[in-house]
């Protein structure tokens, strides 16, 4: 039943899509991907500053192609969102996440995971209406979700999005503001919609313990987000030097090479036992 729930989605979208995109071939190859496992959900922890564990990981998508190789979700997500694909594919994310969350919550109980939304979907109410199915018949809790939304011009339509983020918030799913500092109207977004956490986008973040005005950026940006109650989490966090210098700023959680690269289920299950310290 699943199954023809999501190719239904799938179908919309291929037959919205067609003669729209310079790359038809890749996308219809995208639908066949999708069908037979090759798009693979990695996942990188978001370390916690203050408790010295990981509390937290980021799914990211890869698709494994058979002749071109590894093909970046940078590549492939924006033909997908413009394509009508990416309803799909975020559906067959979310379901991944939400099993193997079910598995590494045996052991790990505490330790949420981040899925990324695209802005333009919040406002598509089949979409809405697909994803709180997937909350409601999976075994667990919504408190261990947490939607990463880019702050976007791409929201088509801001009061049914932040509708829908309010729905999900009242659901339990914590809902986090992606790239900040890189969109548009960023202030009028952390007024109207339900955060929970915000992310620094890692071009700030990169040289904040050599570059003074980063530094002086990052350092209000953590202010700001704590007197409006929010977590933040700092993106791109290469170096040890940057991590000592956020954690001097308060900053609650670390995400980004040094910790580890995205990496498969198997390998983040056998970090999670490991729990190292930095
Ligand atoms: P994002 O959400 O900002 O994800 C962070 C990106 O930065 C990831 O790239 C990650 O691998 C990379 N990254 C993490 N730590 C470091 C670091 O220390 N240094 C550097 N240089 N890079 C780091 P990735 O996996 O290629 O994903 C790119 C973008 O694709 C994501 O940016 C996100 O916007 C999008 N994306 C990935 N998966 C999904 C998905 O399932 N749905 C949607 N809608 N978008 C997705
Ligand atoms: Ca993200
Ligand atoms: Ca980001
Ligand atoms: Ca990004």
């Amino acid at each position: 039943e699943e199954a023809v729930r999501l190719g239904k989605f799938w179908h919309d979208g291929a037959r919205d899509g067609a003669g729209r995109d310079a790359d038809i071939s890749l996308m219809g190859e995208l639908d066949d991907a999708l069908r037979t496992d090759l798009i693979e959900v990695y996942y990188q922890p978001k370390y916690s500053l203050r408790e010295d564990r990981i509390a937290s990981v980021e799914a990211l998508v890869r698709w494994k192609h058979p002749e071109r190789g590894f093909i970046g979700p940078d590549l492939f997500i924006p033909m997908a969102e413009k394509t009508n694909r990416i309803e799909a594919m975020t559906l067959y994310v979310l379901h991944r996440v939400v099993s193997d969350l079910a598995i590494w919550r045996i052991e790990h109980p505490d330790v949420t995971a981040a899925v990324n939304i695209s802005a333009k979907l919040l406002s598509d109410t089949a979409f809405n209406t697909a994803v709180e199915d997937i909350l409601k018949s999976s075994c667990v809790p919504t408190s261990s979700l947490i939607f990463e939304v880019t702050e976007s011009a791409a929201m088509s339509d801001p009061a049914r999005a932040i509708a829908a983020l309010n729905r999900y918030r009242e659901l339990g799913v914590a809902v986090s503001m992606d790239d900040y500092g890189t969109g548009q109207s960023t202030l009028t977004y952390i007024r109207q919609l339900p955060l929970s956490e915000l992310k620094i986008d890692r071009s700030f973040v990169q040289h904040a313990s050599r570059n003074v005005n980063d530094a002086v950026l990052v350092r209000s940006t953590i202010e700001l987000a704590h007197k409006l109650g929010l977590k933040v989490v700092a993106e791109g966090v290469e170096d040890l030097e940057c991590l000592t210098f956020l954690k001097a700023c308060g900053c609650d959680l670390a995400q980004g090479y040094l910790i580890s690269r995205p990496v498969p289920i198997s390998a983040l299950t056998e970090m999670l036992s490991i729990q190292m310290r930095f």
